[in-house]
């Protein structure tokens, strides 16, 4: 048997190798650490690429929910000659109601209150980069990762100051871009553990403690759903400058016609 492979490259390449390492050993020690050394620098180049495409590809997604939020903005406005929905009335949340256009019936707003959580967490109100719903005792209903643009969500005309009530979307000018919601967390003076709610997106600055627009995917831009029922990504510097609110859009207070447009 011996002597049938003792000609083969097999043998042959096996007494070579013996010949290259007199010690018997397959992989010197060197050759194993720089071995270990190069794939370590590999994986460290590679890991840093992986987790940003990780965080782009959940930024698509956010992008996707704001879509599908708009396409249910639009069928609402359908149903309800132009309305555009209040940020609440009575129990339901803007979210509340556009959320008849997007799931069947609404069995995810009457389950318990854990099964509703867990719903609202895997729905279009859930951005996939917003860390906070996992430690949220209420993420349902008013405690959602998008906020609606509190100057054009009243529900009562009271405190509706500057624009015509209720808003219907025609009274909007340049619809495309004016901002319905974005992405949102909880106040910082009202922290969802002590029963506040996040389903409203107000302009200030975090720094004045009175603003919860946070950009979760980029720290330029935060995604965007805008009145016209388009979704885009809007520059933070013209979603959180209060100086701007009155003459440009996103926010256009005043729903002046001159507004200085988005970009
Ligand atoms: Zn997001
Ligand atoms: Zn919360």
């Amino acid at each position: 048997m011996r002597r049938l492979f003792q000609n083969t490259g097999f043998e042959r390449r096996k007494s070579e190798t013996a010949a290259s390492h007199p010690n018997g050993m397959k992989f010197s020690l060197i050759e194993l650490l720089v071995t270990i050394a190069v794939i370590a620098i590999l994986a460290a180049l590679l890991l840093p690429a992986l987790k940003s495409a990780r965080e782009k590809a959940k930024g698509v997604v956010c992008l996707g929910n704001l879509k599908q939020q708009g396409i249910a903005l639009l069928s609402y406005c359908g149903d309800y000659q132009d309305h555009i929905p209040a940020g609440r009335t009575g129990n339901l949340s803007w979210a509340g109601n556009l959320s008849c256009y997007i799931y069947v019936g609404d069995s995810f707003r009457t389950a318990q209150p854990a099964l509703r959580a867990e719903r609202w967490k895997k729905s279009v109100f859930a951005c996939p980069s917003d860390l906070h719903k996992e430690e949220c005792p209420n993420f349902y209903d008013f405690c959602l990762s998008y906020g609606m643009n509190n100057l054009i969500a009243s529900e009562s005309p009271t405190s509706w100051t500057y624009t015509p009530w209720p808003l219907k979307l025609h009274h909007v000018p340049q619809p495309g871009g004016h901002l319905l919601a974005t992405e949102v967390r909880p106040l910082p003076s009202s922290p969802c553990s002590s029963g506040g709610s996040h389903y409203l997106a107000y302009y200030y600055s975090v720094a004045d403690t009175l603003g919860n627009i946070s950009a979760n995917h980029n720290p330029n831009f935060a995604n965007a759903l805008m009145v016209g029922g388009n979704a885009r990504n809007v520059p933070l510097q013209l979603l959180m400058n209060k100086n701007l609110t009155g003459t440009h859009q996103p926010w256009n207070a005043y729903f002046r016609k001159d507004a200085v447009m988005l970009p």
